[in-house]
């Protein structure tokens, strides 16, 4: 047997043989009645469901699956086997967290890393990882020999917007080596113990389970959709031992490549396991390995630019200077003029620079985009505007919230003393619409202004009463008003058989794909996700049933689905990938439905989480009486029109009613000539059973009472 085997095998009949007496102890200590839970899951121990089909629920349900484990450890002198081996190694690895979480709520409270990835984080992963902001996403593991090189290894998967996820001290090593570490910065470190790596192993099993319709118990279904649509890899640093090993084993037998940085010599498997000794070709090789390709867009600014960098937050004290609207007039505007009025790739600075303010304090700013192009439509300036928060945040040491009129911009004291100045944002902004417009942007023109007058004066000239042409048109922006829809194929890459279709009013339900958002998007990419739906031969129009749409529908998931109605919760409802904002479901006692958004962690009236409902759709099926939404589209008009429309909401979470509050009041007047709709609607603080729910929506009259049955 080679010694590479020889490795795999010790490590996974060590593991199996710890995992046997962890097992065997906590059912001695607290009985085979015992709960055993990921938290914030619908997938129980998401890799032995995945693989097996069976839900664990509990301490006495665990033997069996060590016996699984056991089984999967032939010994035999094949690859093939020696793989299982690996993923006998994730088993005992899951369960061996999982009996972390028994009696102990939070077991890495002491932990730099945060163990178990809850699914609310892995679909709020899916629309960057389809959109290729997150490119990929890297398991780094171990001790470096040599702290600098991983610190420089993960900053370059950071500046590259690679998800990356650290198990081991490297932990430490990159955090005092100035790697800015959390979700936000997509670094995320998951635990110490080898056994944490499986936190890595869940988040793209999931993905199978969330995104890819896969059938629990299907394991070559899981290692096929895992090897050929989750990006990921696995880099060690330092020495490894025979569990190391065993779990790179496991995750080759994923699809993951595994790259070590000392050298294994003979034993080494091209395309699945090999050594580079030289930290400077790490990434380069990984990249390779996984066939993850990044598109570099070179910036002459003197700070890193990164999606990564899109959720810092810069605290009061770390700024070196703010332009805020709560204290002066800012504002951000894109307009459309003739080519001849603009100067390509002309930036100008107007009033001081951030080298010529006083450090700490508050001023006004605006961004003010002029731009050309035989193709650019007014209805793209919204959309190119709202990209200015993105490539703002991009920029390592810059905050930027909020749009319009209404921004906050911090930048940062280490991001000043690196010489970032206000010029490099009109670069920033000038490099990017370019690359990313191209296809309507011939000349663009920036001006960054910061002068007090010259601010008020454009906002009051020509940002406002440009805002309020734009408001008009979306409120005159309706599914009758225009003579296309779109079809938005993003999620495809993880859910092959979801289509949606963005109209006026039903936007993606990623909450991110608007109408406008889908015609820009055909318009720059006319072979791309967004194709155009013809709205000829209306069937019918409360249910919104289109033979265009069925058409388009069919051929954009290969035949996996013949009929979509965009209205209606229970008859050919809209699909859903996984990445929906809001999932709606039929309360049956009421006759209503209930939402539930993804940040809500707590439990519905259906006597089921979020991420309970949510398991119960999703992977590009349907499921008549469930239904994934973005946020905007509860107060639309069309909400379930065919089942009464949004009338029959009786229950949301606190912080979603409160959101949708202004939009759906104003919608319920105009539609039922309902007063303070949201009122009626009951939340966590009022109900999370049926009972009292029904109480409050008695003592409210709410109209859901007044309706015919859904069902
Ligand atoms: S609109 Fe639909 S398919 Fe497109 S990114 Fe959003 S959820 Fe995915």
């Amino acid at each position: 047997m080679s010694a590479l085997m020889d490795l795999i095998y010790k490590g996974s009949n060590a593991v199996a043989g710890l995992t046997e007496n962890a097992v065997n102890e906590a059912i001695a200590k607290y009985g085979e009645d015992k709960k055993v839970a990921m938290p914030d899951t619908a997938y129980f121990l998401p890799t032995i469901y995945a693989a097996t089909g069976v839900k664990v629920t509990k301490l006495g349900d665990l033997p069996a699956c060590v016996n699984v484990q056991k089984s999967l450890i032939t010994n035999k002198e094949d690859l093939g086997e020696a793989l299982n081996a690996g993923l006998a190694t994730a088993v005992g690895a899951e369960i061996l967290e999982a009996l972390k979480y028994v009696d102990n709520a939070d077991p890495y409270a002491e932990d730099s890393g945060i163990g178990f990835v809850p699914d609310p984080v892995i679909r709020s992963l899916g629309v960057p990882l389809v959109t290729g902001d997150i490119p990929g996403v890297a398991v780094v593991l171990g001790k470096a020999d040599n702290a600098e090189d991983v610190v420089k290894v993960v900053k370059d998967y950071q500046s590259k917007g690679i998800l990356t996820l650290m198990v081991g001290d490297c932990i430490e090593q990159c955090a005092e080596g100035g790697v800015k570490l959390g979700l936000d910065f997509r670094v995320v470190p998951l635990g110490h113990d080898v056994t944490a790596v499986i936190h890595a192993v869940t988040v793209a099993v999931r993905a199978g389970l969330i995104f890819g319709n896969l059938t629990p118990g299907d394991l070559p279904g899981l290692l096929k959709y895992t090897k050929e649509r989750v990006p990921a890899f696995v880099n060690t640093f330092g020495p490894i031992d025979e569990v190391v090993v065993s779990a790179g084993a496991g995750a080759i037998a994923l699809g993951f490549p595994v790259v070590v940085d000392i050298d294994l010599g003979e034993n080494q498997v091209p395309g699945a396991l090999e050594s580079v000794t030289d930290h400077d070709n790490t990434v380069k090789k990984s990249l390779e390995l996984r066939n993850i390709k990044i598109k570099v867009t070179e910036l002459p600014i003197p700070v890193a630019f990164a999606s990564a960098f899109e959720g810092e937050i810069i605290r009061k004290g770390d700024m070196q200077v703010e332009f805020s609207s709560h204290k002066a007039p800012t504002c951000e505007l894109v307009e459309t003029v003739s080519a001849d009025e603009i100067e390509d790739h002309k930036i100008t600075v107007v009033g001081k620079d951030v080298d010529e303010l006083e450090p700490g304090k508050t001023y006004a700013l605006a961004t003010y985009i002029k731009v050309a192009g035989a193709k650019m439509q007014p209805d793209f300036e919204p959309v190119i505007e709202r990209k200015i928060h993105a490539w703002y945040n991009y920029m390592e040491g810059v905050m930027h919230t909020g749009q319009r009129n209404q921004i906050r911009i911090r930048i940062s004291k280490e991001a000043y003393e690196k010489g970032l100045r206000l010029k490099d944002f009109g670069e920033v902004i000038y490099v990017m619409l370019m690359d990313e417009f191209d296809m309507v942007v011939d000349k663009c023109e920036v001006e960054i202004i910061t002068d007090t007058e010259k601010v008020q004066e454009l906002l009051e000239k020509k940002a406002m009463p440009a805002y309020e042409r734009r408001d008009e048109r979306l409120e005159n922006l309706t599914d009758e008003s225009v003579d296309e829809f779109y079809t938005c194929t993003l999620c495809q890459s993880f859910a092959p058989s979801h289509c949606c279709v963005v109209t006026p009013e039903r936007l993606g339900l990623c909450g991110a794909v608007s109408w406008l958002d889908a015609k820009a998007t055909y318009q720059l990419n006319p072979t791309g996700p967004s194709q155009p739906i013809s709205k000829e031969g209306c069937e019918d129009e409360v249910k919104g049933v289109y033979p265009d749409v069925n058409k388009k529908v069919e051929e954009a998931t290969q035949g996996a689905l013949t009929r979509v109605t965009l209205y209606s919760i229970m008859e050919d409802p809209m699909t859903s990938c996984g990445c929906f904002e809001c999932i709606c479901g039929i309360e049956p006692f009421s006759n209503g439905v209930i939402i539930a958004n993804r940040e809500y962690a707590g439990m519905t009236p259906l006597g089921m989480t979020f991420g309970e409902l949510a398991s119960m759709t999703g992977g590009g099926v349907q499921t008549p009486g469930f239904m994934g939404h973005g946020r905007h589209f509860i107060s639309s008009k069309k909400f379930m029109s065919a089942e009464g429309g949004f009338e029959r909401i009786v229950w949301m979470p606190k912080e979603l009613k409160d959101d949708v509050a202004e939009r759906l009041n104003k919608a319920a007047k105009e539609k039922y000539g309902i007063d303070n709709f949201t009122d009626m609607i009951a939340d966590e603080t009022i109900a999370t059973d049926e009972e009292t729910l029904m109480a409050f929506l008695q003592e409210k009259n709410h109209p859901v009472l007044g309706l015919d049955p859904i069902m």
